[in-house]
Parts: structure tokens; C-alpha cells; sequence
């Protein structure tokens, strides 16, 4: 989960939306407050741009995974030595086995999601998502008077 956050280049007013951890989703946004449409190129429209490359890629993550875990135990072993030596330590290593342990988490998380395919199948929803706003001919010639190359598929 995320937030994409900017501001409405209409009414300057603030705008704060949550999107998925990559931002698929249509990048014609519609300002809540002054209803203005704006182009906002962070989001991705996957039926065109494609899935985010990071997002399916399980070497990033098992990379991140087990470079937290050795971090975390290294400080951890830091910390042990520390208190057995002086019985103090510094509140830093401890923020630092707290971030490696989040980290590891994390990484561990996306690695889960990735091998039980719950990441395939939110894929699979933003794709028809996508490919549903595709059939509509405005969105399209919009998404052309913005620039996207729109594939053959979905120009009628
Ligand atoms: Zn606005």
C-alpha cells in the first residue's frame, strides 16, 4: 500500500490518494475538490505501460531479504558483545536491529506474495481494470492528446 501525493495544478489545493506499492491506475486524475482532469504520469496505466518491472522480480527481494537478515544479525551480535562487555549499549544499534528486523519483513512479505501468486492476481485485477477503461474511445484519444503511444489494440 502507498499514497500518492501532489498538488491539483488547477486549484493548487492538495491531493492525497491511495494506490497499490507500484501506482497502477489510470494517470488521468480528477482533482476532489475543483473536479478538473490533470495528467499525472506517476500512475501507471498497465494495460500501456506495462506491470512495474521491481514488482515481479523475485532476485530484488530474496537479495533484500537476506541482506537485512545478515544486517540485523550482525547488529544483534554488535548489541550481545556490547552489554556483555560494558552492560550498556548504544540506542542507536537497537534502531538499527529494529529497521534490519522491518526490512527482513518486508522483503520477506513481497517473497510470499510472489510465491503464492496473491501478486499474480492483483496484477490480473489492475490489468482489467485497465483494459476496461481501454475500451472506452474518449479515455483513449485523451491518453493520445497526452502523449501515450496507445497500442493498436485499443484504437478503433
Ligand atoms: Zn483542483
Amino acid at each position: 500500500m502507498g499514497y500518492v501525493e501532489g498538488n491539483c495544478p488547477k486549484c493548487g489545493k492538495k491531493i492525497r490518494e491511495s494506490c497499490n506499492a507500484w501506482v497502477y491506475g489510470s494517470p488521468i486524475r480528477i482533482c476532489p475538490d475543483c473536479k478538473s482532469e490533470f495528467l499525472d504520469k506517476r500512475w501507471r496505466e498497465v494495460a500501456i505501460d506495462g506491470f512495474d518491472p521491481r514488482a515481479n522480480n523475485p532476485r530484488f527481494y530474496i537479495f533484500g531479504f537476506f541482506g537485512f537478515l545478515a544486517f540485523t544479525i550482525v547488529c544483534v551480535v554488535w548489541l550481545m558483545a556490547m552489554i556483555n562487555a560494558q552492560r550498556s549499549y548504544p540506542i542507536k544499534l537497537l534502531g538499527c536491529i529494529v529497521l534490519g528486523i522491518i526490512g527482513t519483513i518486508g522483503c520477506a512479505v513481497v517473497l510470499l506474495r510472489q510465491i503464492t501468486g496473491y501478486e499474480d492476481k492483483q496484477n490480473a485485477r489492475f490489468m482489467e481494470e485497465s483494459q476496461r477503461r481501454m475500451q472506452d474511445k474518449d479515455y483513449v484519444e485523451k491518453l493520445e492528446a497526452y502523449g501515450y503511444s496507445v497500442p493498436d489494440v485499443y484504437r478503433r
